[in-house]
């Protein structure tokens, strides 16, 4: 049980994400978690709606999972990288080029998602140098994205949107292109791939790599785009000789009823990044993968290697739980349960429809999202949520979930009438 003097030394000592020294918002103790839930020191038991930021995908104090993290810290804990290799790391490796398209080979372990989004920035730019090409070294993205929140992710992000903002005077400046239009599923509108054309056309001497999350934009703003949107995307960088990254830190894995966004729209990056679920949300760790040729060019240039190599890459701690999250991906059934959760979101929340605070209701894969007409106060919703037994971070406009793949009918339902019924309490 959590004592009143530790709340007090958190209020006045630890940053949260995006909070405040002087006015801290309230905390809410946790004491364990199993499954889909949170248990809070009070006693309190939360259906989890967040999978704390789309990782947990295969609920909480897993068996299996702990099993695999145990056995790995009586081996070892980490070695360094540098020099040294483990099988922890060979395996995940070898299952990343198994599950991914089959050009992408080559894999740069990462400790965050930010940091797999700069080595993916870093590799488009360096392997532009190795070619001669060192005036391509700009990048191109699309409005409302998010990358992370270090400098070269926050770059990409979106300019207002991105959380970035008070940075934007020592941000190197790229190329920013509307957000598509053509919502996912919509008709075609072939205008909407227009102004990123007309950027590539103007700028693509100066472009390393177009980088953008495949079909569902996440904490630039919920939104999920189309797929021919993505497929003319691809096109246009084949033909302008631009990379494409793609960012899947969030839609990888599953989360968007694919194994990764691309395939609903049968395009292969150049580069592509996965974070977050990798290790079921046990730790942080992520990974970038590219091609033979950009690994290949990259190294034949003249810095002879790759110019990025974190003190705890390739952790086999990390590595042993991401092999053991990804094997349950695998031989789960993760497709029937994201596409469950799907209908389950379409149906619990369509009556959102109806209220006069919101909107849009949209869901795709195991992704729910209500947004709101205005901007909420996060922490006033957020006790209409505790005191149904839920637990959601809405931030800006946007109400939304993206529960474990575990969830199953009977607490997604709860979850569901329990956000409606929230929200129509709120005013
Ligand atoms: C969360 C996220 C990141 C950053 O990952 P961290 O592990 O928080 O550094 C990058 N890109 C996308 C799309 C994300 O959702």
């Amino acid at each position: 049980m959590i004592t009143q003097e530790q709340i007090n030394f958190d209020q006045q000592h630890i940053w949260h994400p995006y909070s405040s020294m002087i006015n801290p918002p309230p905390m809410y103790p946790v004491e364990s978690a199993s499954g889909v839930r949170i248990n809070l020191s009070d006693g309190t038991e939360l259906i989890d709606g967040m999978a704390s930021w789309w990782s947990v995908i295969h609920g909480y104090n897993h068996p299996e999972l702990n099993k695999a993290a145990h056995e790995q810290i009586d081996k070892m804990s980490h070695v360094m990288f540098g020099g040294l290799t483990h099988a922890p790391a060979i395996e995940l490796s070898k299952k990343l080029v198994q599950m991914t398209p089959t050009t992408l080979d080559k894999v740069f372990l990462a400790d965050s998602g930010s940091v797999a989004v700069e080595v993916a920035i870093k590799m488009a730019i360096q392997y532009f140098h190795a070619l001669g090409l060192p005036q391509k070294h700009k990048l191109l993205t699309i409005k409302n994205g998010y990358h992370g929140d270090t400098f070269g992710a926050m770059a990409v992000c979106d300019p207002v949107n991105g959380m970035h903002e008070i940075f934007s005077g020592i941000l190197p400046k790229h190329f920013f292109a509307p957000a598509p239009e053509t919502k996912f599923g919509a008709e075609w509108q072939i205008a909407d791939i227009q102004p990123l054309k007309d950027l590539l056309d103007q700028n693509h001497d100066h472009i390393a790599a177009l980088i953008l999350e495949p079909i569902v934009q996440g904490a630039g703003g919920m939104r999920f785009y189309s797929a021919d949107y993505l497929r003319e995307a691809r096109l246009l960088c084949d033909q302008y000789n631009v990379l494409l990254i793609a960012d899947e830190i969030a839609t990888g894995l599953g989360r968007s009823g694919k194994l990764f966004a691309c395939e609903h729209a049968g395009i292969t990056p150049d580069i592509l990044c996965v974070g977050k679920a990798i290790t079921g949300g046990y730790m942080s760790l992520a990974a970038t993968l590219t091609t033979t040729k950009i690994g290949e060019t990259i190294s034949a240039g003249g810095a002879g290697c790759f110019m990025h190599g974190p003190t705890f890459m390739g952790n086999p701690l990390a590595c042993a739980v991401a092999n053991k999250s990804l094997e349950l991906l695998l031989e789960g059934s993760w497709k029937n349960n994201v596409q469950r959760i799907e209908t389950g979101l379409k149906e619990g929340l369509s009556e959102a429809k109806t209220l006069d605070n919101v909107a849009d209701v949209r869901c795709l894969g195991a992704i729910g999202v209500i947004e709101m007409k205005e901007a909420v106060d996060t922490t006033r919703i957020q006790k209409l949520f505790i005191k149904r037994g839920l637990w959601l971070r809405p931030f800006g406009k946007l109400v939304y979930v993206m529960p474990p793949y575990i969830m199953q009918n009977e607490d997604l339902n709860l979850l569901t009438s329990g956000m409606v019924d929230a929200i129509a309490n709120y005013n």
